[in-house]
């Protein structure tokens, strides 16, 4: 087992003991019902969520990103440049808002964290590769008794009975892009406002996000294929996929969606009338300031003659 030293999440720095398992790794562990501490993890929880978390729930839950986001979810941020994060509701008590006394209500489209319970990941980006793949460590909690179980399995046998394959391979161009923007470091700066809640939008709001992609102020910067086009506003993961091309584009200034031609020309002939406007309000502005500073210059210049004190009577000496 290796001893790398990882760079572990702030909310799990306590909990763990950080040693990386490669796949073939063997560990003991299972959960089951008849465990005495069964459902003690789902009672405090602390889930961030990834955005195909959010996809797989809100289809469990047959409703919509904005219902979802509003009764599900509590927004935090992921680093100091305010890059926002989800987190699973709970109760007042920290338990999840979806377990039961039988156990997990969503059990089939759990989140990544809940089905790798047990052990944690992280994605990784090996230098001198183009790709990123995520690597587990052991994530042992005290309340577990699963870690006394005598099962033996692999890394690999248990991410694949826990259907995390599928969830890492969705989740692999979100990561990419957190990986990215910490390895940029300063040189990219503090994304803008819109910058911010454009990742969120495409992160984890999607029916915003197609709605956005839908409207015309999209297509008149970018431009897709219409094949394409159809595809990502007719199947979610496509809408999923094509969220995280999109902010390579806005984050990193990457060409990864198709810019129209004059994309920055075009948008200021649309907007000419209302910049001009601004442009001589603002002039008119300072027009108006320079008028009243200019009047107010002559109101004391006339005070000072009434009372004597014109510059020339004084003779270049001080008057008392
Ligand atoms: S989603 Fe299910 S498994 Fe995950 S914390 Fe909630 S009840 Fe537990
Ligand atoms: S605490 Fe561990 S063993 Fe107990 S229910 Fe949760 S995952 Fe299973």
């Amino acid at each position: 087992m290796s001893t790398e030293k990882l760079d572990i999440p702030e909310n799990m720095k306590s909990t763990l003991v950080p040693e990386i398992m490669q796949p073939e790794t063997e560990f003991k562990f299972r959960c089951h019902k008849d465990i005495s501490c069964f459902n003690a993890c789902c009672k405090r929880t602390d889930l961030t969520l990834t955005p195909y978390d959010v996809l797989r729930l809100r289809q469990h839950l047959d409703m919509s990103s904005e219902e979802f986001l509003k009764n599900h979810t509590v927004p935090f941020e992921m680093d100091a440049h305010g890059t926002p994060g989800i987190k699973m509701r709970t109760d007042n008590e920290g338990a999840c808002l979806f377990v039961r006394e039988e156990g997990c209500s969503v059990y089939e489209d759990r989140p990544s964290s809940c089905r790798l319970y047990g052990l944690g990941s992280l994605a990784k980006h090996d230098q001198g590769t183009s790709g990123e793949h995520f690597i587990h460590f052991r994530n042992k909690e005290e309340h577990c008794k699963g870690w006394d179980e005598d099962k033996t399995q692999t890394v690999k046998e248990f991410t694949a009975a826990q259907g995390v394959d599928v969830y890492e391979e969705y989740n692999k161009d979100w990561m990419r892009l957190m990986l990215k923007k910490k390895s940029a470091g300063p040189s990219i700066g503090k994304p803008s406002e819109l910058s911010l809640q454009l990742f969120f939008m495409a992160s984890y709001d999607l029916d915003r996000f197609k709605r956005f992609i839908q409207s015309p102020s999209f297509s008149k910067i970018f431009t897709l294929e219409k094949a394409e086009f159809d595809k990502i506003c007719s199947d979610d993961l496509e809408l999923l996929t094509f969220g995280g091309r999109f902010m390579l584009h806005v984050l990193f200034g990457e060409e990864s969606v198709p810019v129209a031609e004059n994309a920055a020309e075009k948008r200021y002939e649309e907007r000419k009338d209302i910049i001009d406007m601004r442009y001589k309000a603002e002039v008119e502005a300072h027009n108006v300031k320079a008028e009243e500073l200019k009047k107010e210059a002559l109101r004391v210049d006339d005070e000072r003659q009434d009372d004597g004190h014109d510059a020339d009577s004084c003779h270049g000496k001080s008057c008392k």
